[in-house]
């Protein structure tokens, strides 16, 4: 009998874990699909993206967290790039994304000509201000700002030998106000509703380069949604003793601009805030995280390695200092106490178009959950 039990139980444990990893790959596989063009500022990826997540909220119950609507808009200054993107070098047509990316802060240009050798990785045509640059890898990102000149970086594989002669084709449009919007929501508390524990994320991602190829972004950042989206399934139908937010943040890529906006237009008082957490890259784990802050609150972080110890949860949590590299930045000036983390190993696609579900293990996906789970735990008990 007592052997039936143990054999129920862990089937039982075994279907709550299938069942979460399979959420949690759907919402990674959804939200980079083409539908939402990597997140970002062509095809309206981005507001799509928002009520995908406002429409999971509302579906699993829980409350706008201004009470009226599960949005706060703002906007920002964003170069983009919604058309032509062609680039030939010696006589030879290259492949967006993969042979070569245009700097982010890069001026469109229609131009042919010869290139003039600079030094062995860079190539320029000062008539057009187009400069080209051999690299050993391609990372894109988003730019507030626009720039005079075209940059555009082949990887070095690309081409046979240095490049000269060139065509190109590429299409850029500056948005002064590019409208966007963090999705906030929460879990009322059920003895101190006026405390708040935040788990926060940025959805946004780079978007597209040109019409035909977009920057999927799967561990940056859907993976982090997914496990947002998860712990808020769960606080929805597990009220807790303190208010649970979740705040999906907009325009991270393009320089933290949802928290920013977030922090100086708090929907709740900031003091209220026991403690946030912040996930960015959490698609892995094979080398366990790095919690950035961890040395600036060193009771907080030695809660989390007690329920790492107790639980076995990751094989590491290695501590870093303060580091303006995500969301909970401005909140940690602000005087919030925060944690970012993020996952280490595994997969090395970072902000190229390799960044894609098929790859992307959610190895530790269940652990990182039940670890903010038992982490709030430990801060609500205090
Ligand atoms: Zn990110």
């Amino acid at each position: 009998m007592k052997r039936l039990f143990i054999l129920l139980m862990s089937l039982y444990f075994f279907n709550a874990s299938a069942q979460d990893i399979s959420f949690a790959r759907k919402i990674v596989d959804t939200l980079t699909s083409p539908y939402f063009w990597g997140r970002g500022y062509t095809n309206d990826g981005m507001k799509k993206a928002a009520d995908f997540i406002a429409d999971q909220f509302k579906q699993y119950g829980l409350q706008p967290l201004d009470k009226k609507s599960f949005f706060q808009k703002f906007s920002y200054p964003v170069n983009t790039f919604p058309g032509k993107m062609e680039v030939a070098i010696n006589g030879r047509q290259l492949v967006a994304g993969k042979d070569f990316i245009v700097a982010p802060e890069a001026h469109g240009l229609k131009a042919e000509g010869i290139l003039q050798e600079k030094d062995s990785a860079d190539f320029i045509d000062m008539k057009n201000r187009l400069i080209v640059n051999l690299s050993d890898k391609l990372t894109w990102s988003a730019s507030a700002e626009a720039a005079e000149y075209t940059l555009i970086e082949i990887d070095k594989k690309a081409v046979d030998k240095p490049p000269a002669e060139f065509k190109v084709d590429i299409d850029s449009k500056f948005i002064n106000n590019f409208k966007a919007a963090n999705v906030c929501s929460y879990v009322k508390g059920t003895e101190k509703p006026d405390s708040f524990i935040f788990i926060t994320a940025h959805y946004d991602h780079l978007g597209g380069m040109g019409k035909d190829i977009y920057f999927p972004g799967a561990n940056d950042n859907a993976s982090g949604i997914s496990l947002l989206l998860n712990l808020a399934r769960y606080y929805a139908t597990h009220p807790q003793k303190y208010s649970i937010g979740f705040i999906c943040f907009a325009g991270e890529e393009a320089g933290l601009f949802g928290s920013k906006y977030f922090t100086e237009n708090p929907l709740v008082p900031l003091k209220n805030i026991r403690f946030l957490i912040n996930t960015d890259l959490a698609g892995t784990g094979d080398e366990g995280i790095t919690v950035v802050n961890a040395t600036e609150f060193p009771k907080e972080f030695a809660f989390m390695n007690e329920v790492n110890d107790e639980d076995k949860l990751l094989v590491k949590i290695n501590p870093r200092g303060k580091a303006a590299n995500s969301d909970h930045y401005f909140f940690t000036e602000k005087g919030v106490p925060a944690f970012f983390f993020y996952t280490m190993g595994g997969i090395k696609a970072y902000h190229d178009v390799f960044d894609r579900p098929e790859t992307l293990p959610l190895n530790e996906h269940e652990d990182l959950f039940k670890l903010i789970v038992k982490f709030n735990q430990k801060l609500m008990g205090e």
